[in-house]
């Protein structure tokens, strides 16, 4: 993992910004980056550690017992990270999402989402504040992750079919115990409930029409079906472009199951294309990272576990935060270069992928998607 720490004054000197504090242009407010794009979205990774090993992520054979966790000294504080998330909404961020590895096994979390649930945006306005889990942890959890201020819950769920399920977690976790925790995070209230479903060729494409009929039939709007294109994120995980089971395809099934309607965007930076079963039985997402980029309103930044942040999930280095945290940085000194980080973004992976012949799409070393969080 590179290591890169921008001194502060490489920084002063590329945004003009003075050398005194006292005399720092207003260190908050509004950010926009070179294409364009405000900084809205801010996603925080609470651990690299995971429980499952799902092959397009931490497969088995290079997340091994021999592989180097981050020790508990190396990762960002709960007081580090909301320190860090308040400069962050000063400068426009709306929404906070945990992520990881598996968020849920990072310890006493619910003491941070207390904290994170207090954070105010400059008008004054409440954040949304959600987490994205593989749900292994749900069911024991959700009350006290509902109870400490967390708004929505998104679940990762590759299939229904046991056995297809567990193949794909590669721990053998059964699917009923992920079930239980959608389940009882909608009872406690941590719904509506997203639930993103990663579809591979030839590995879970036959889990499509499967696991529509179920959120369909058992949860109508309360639960709305995501389906995410195999991405060519980090190093590890061996993708291939034949792998990918485009979204065009996975509408066509759909189409062929009941009609749906295209929606309207919500927001700006949405990932997902929406799309509503014309029986008025919910919703579902196309996500279509690899055949429809959709860098051009891209607003998300993301903080790793140990304080590095990215402005891409396909970077292949980060900006060190934790150093200067540790080193004393004031919040003033921290916002300067948040905001002129961001200001200096040109990021935009996915676009360049797309327009690049297979040979020429960029070929850096990128960070795990275990470390950055989805
Ligand atoms: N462990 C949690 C979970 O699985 O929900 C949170 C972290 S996980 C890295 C976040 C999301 O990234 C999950 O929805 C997962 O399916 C997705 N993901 C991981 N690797 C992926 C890949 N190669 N392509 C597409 N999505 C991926
Ligand atoms: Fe763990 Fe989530 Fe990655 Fe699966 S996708 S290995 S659950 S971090
Ligand atoms: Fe955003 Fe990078 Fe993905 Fe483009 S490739 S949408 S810039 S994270």
């Amino acid at each position: 993992m590179a290591d890169t720490v921008i001194p502060l004054t490489d920084l002063r000197a590329r945004t003009r910004v003075p050398a005194i504090p006292g005399e720092l242009q207003a260190p908050t407010g509004e950010v926009i980056d070179r294409r364009g794009r405000a900084l809205r979205d801010l996603r925080i990774s609470v651990t690299d550690r995971c429980n499952f090993r799902c092959s397009y992520c931490m497969p088995k054979e290079v997340f091994d017992s021999h592989y180097k966790f981050l020790p508990q000294a190396e990762l960002l504080s709960f007081e580090e990270i909301t320190r860090l998330a308040r400069l962050f909404v000063a400068h426009g961020v709306q929404k906070l999402r945990l992520t990881g590895g598996e968020p849920l096994l990072r310890r006493h979390l619910e003491t941070l989402i207390e904290m994170l649930a207090a954070l105010r945006t400059p008008q004054g306005e409440a954040l949304d504040l959600t987490l994205t889990t593989n749900a292994s942890l749900l069911a024991r959890k959700a009350q006290a992750l509902k109870d400490a201020g967390l708004q929505r819950v998104t679940v990762s769920l590759d299939a229904l079919d046991d056995a297809v399920f567990r193949r794909m977690n590669d721990v053998d976790f059964p699917v009923a115990d992920v079930l239980a925790g959608i389940e009882t995070a909608l009872k406690v209230g941590l719904g509506p409930i997203k639930v993103n479903m990663v579809v591979k060729r030839g590995v879970n494409e036959q889990e499509i029409v499967p696991m529509v009929r179920h959120f369909r039939e058992h949860y109508g709007g309360q639960v709305t079906l995501r389906f995410i294109e195999y991405m060519d994120v980090g190093a590890t995980n061996g993708w291939r472009m034949d792998e990918v089971l485009p979204s065009a395809q996975v509408l066509q099934r759909l189409q062929a199951l009941s009609p749906l309607d295209a929606l309207e965007h919500s927001q700006t930076g949405e990932t997902a294309e929406r799309w509503a079963w014309r029986d008025g039985r919910g919703q579902i997402g196309l996500i279509s990272s690899v055949t429809r980029a959709f860098c051009s309103d891209c607003n998300r930044a993301r903080l790793s576990t140990e304080g590095q942040l990215y402005h891409c999930l396909f970077a292949h280095s980060g900006h060190d935060l934790r150093s200067l945290l540790r080193g004393g940085a004031s919040d003033e000194q921290l916002s300067t270069v948040i905001g002129a980080l961001w200001r200096g973004r040109d990021d935009r992976y996915s676009e360049l992928r797309a327009a690049a012949p297979p040979d020429d799409a960029p070929q850096q070393r990128r960070v795990e998607m275990h470390y950055i969080g989805g």
